[in-house]
């Protein structure tokens, strides 16, 4: 790594937009790093596992996707998932 985030890579890559909206990121509704495959399941955080959405798209889909199932509780003292 020399010197650039993986972020900023992304960033890059998708030009500064949400790409769900395409809006660019405003200081009320700012740029956030998707992760395609949740951190708590074994994805990592690479120009390829992430994606550049803004902060309403992001909400919008871990509120309509949410993560844990109802089905199944889970052990105690497993990370919690889907914040990225
Ligand atoms: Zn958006």
């Amino acid at each position: 790594m020399a010197g650039r985030s993986v972020r900023e890579a992304v960033l890059e890559r998708d030009g500064h937009k949400c790409q769900i909206c395409g809006r660019e990121g405003t200081k009320r509704n700012p740029l956030t790093m998707h992760h395609i495959i949740y951190r708590c399941q074994g994805g990592r955080s690479t120009l390829d596992n992430l994606v550049t959405w803004c902060t309403e798209c992001h909400r919008e889909f871990h509120r309509t996707h949410p993560v844990s199932s109802k089905k199944k509780k889970r052990k105690k003292g497993r990370r919690k998932c889907g914040r990225g």
